[in-house]
């Protein structure tokens, strides 16, 4: 019997030369990097008896066709990577989604199967993400055509010449009918999975997200001279502040960063005048991520009377969760139950995927790999050849029991 894991393991390490100089892996959208390893893919789709073809957003499709009139079965994650990133995140997806078709042999599924390789979804080279999907799903908005990257080159003439079509991508949305569903494999980047130590986990969603900016106003004064209880310090005020997110974000039983401070002056000897920060929420219910960003007005008030400081806060973004659809994820969970022997855990994505945007089209479901130390966006990204094995196994069952809904 072939070792699909280590299959894996050996395309993962050969995909990953295909790279910018550096330490790790850096694969930007629509460049050489991008078009090498399009060519290594094309070989893994064909290895999986697909027929492959470049969609005008750019993303590699390879397509085993079904019955006639049969829906496809979509199967995805992205080519690219963050910047020094690591050689799991997206590719991996990829690979082990055209492994468990090879898995599969040349049995007939009663359904179309597709693997995608989208080409962008970390955003690095362009300030915009996710455009394979949504041109899939009929939410890309073409305005983003027109963003440049820093070298001036906008998104639609790199993925002109790259062989895609700016123009062409209006009409890629695929009718919700023809498709059975999203199945996407990723590692966690997180440290879940390792510590019950078990190798797989099903999505129960994709976190929804909201974040807030907040400006402390104090007063700026000597360092020396103005007594304590004589301050308006807005860093003291600040700091109670991320004290407050982070116990209220673990009492919610969410996840709420404030990543981004600005001190002015930022001086030494001076009392820090104003701050300005950034809150971050994350959850995967939005009732839960509403209720705590509700919670932050009050709190803020609370401080700023505490600490003798104005405080002012506005939600800047928000973008709701998206749940897995339940009966695919009762089919991914019989298949991890049937390859380990075990149940597989059952855990929410606090990070966006290409799964995200597909949610708009067609229900959606992810399988999640453990990774060594929980670490993601680094060369030291690591997920076992024995972990890929048994989800390139867990994909072949789920793929084999999937059943239409009639
Ligand atoms: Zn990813």
């Amino acid at each position: 019997m072939q070792d699909w894991g280590a299959v894996a393991q050996e395309r993962l390490e050969t995909i990953a030369k295909v790279s910018e100089p550096g330490p790790g892996v850096t694969r930007l959208p629509f460049g050489p990097e991008h078009e090498a390893a399009l060519e290594i893919i094309t070989d893994w789709m064909q290895k999986a008896r697909c027929k492959v073809t470049l969609d005008a957003a750019g993303t590699l499709i390879g397509r085993r066709e079904g019955p006639e009139g049969a829906p496809t079965l979509l199967i995805g994650s992205h080519q690219d990577s963050v910047r020094a990133g690591g050689a799991f995140d997206g590719i991996m997806g990829v690979a082990l989604g055209c492994l468990a078709l090879e898995a599969i042999g040349d049995r007939a599924l009663p359904f179309s199967v597709e693997v995608l390789a989208f080409a962008d979804e970390e955003g690095v080279r362009f300030p915009t993400a996710l455009i394979g999907p949504r041109a899939l799903a009929g939410t890309l908005d073409p305005s983003v055509f027109a963003m440049v990257d820093k070298t001036g080159v906008s998104l639609g003439a790199a993925l002109e010449a790259f062989g895609g079509d700016p123009e062409g991508t209006a009409a890629l949305a695929r009718d919700p009918v023809s498709v059975a569903g999203y199945v996407e494999l990723h590692i966690e980047q997180g440290p879940v999975l390792e510590g019950e130590d078990k190798p797989l986990g099903v999505v129960t969603a994709i976190s929804g997200i909201e974040r807030h900016r907040v400006t402390i106003t104090g007063e700026a004064g000597h360092a020396g001279t103005v007594p304590m209880e004589m301050r308006h310090d807005a860093l003291l005020a600040a700091s109670d502040l991320v004290r407050g997110v982070h116990d209220m974000a673990r009492d919610h039983g969410i996840r709420a960063t404030v990543g981004q401070l600005d001190v002015s002056p930022n001086v030494v000897n001076a009392i820090p005048a104003r701050v300005d920060l950034t809150i971050e929420i994350r959850a995967a219910e939005d009732p839960a991520r509403a209720a705590m960003g509700a919670a932050l007005g009050p709190l803020c008030a609370l401080i700023a009377e505490a600490t003798a400081t104005q405080i002012e806060i506005e939600k800047t973004y928000a973008q709701p969760a998206q749940a897995c659809d339940a009966a695919l994820r009762e089919g991914l969970a019989a298949a991890v139950r049937n390859v380990t022997g075990e149940a597989a855990p059952e855990l929410p994505s606090g990070a966006t995927h290409d799964a995200s945007a597909m949610a708009d089209l067609c229900p959606i479901t992810m399988l999640f790999l453990r990774c060594k130390g929980g670490i993601s966006h680094n060369p030291a990204e690591y997920a076992s050849a024995g972990d890929m094995g048994q989800a390139v196994s867990a994909l072949a069952a789920f793929l084999s029991d999937f059943r239409l809904k009639a």
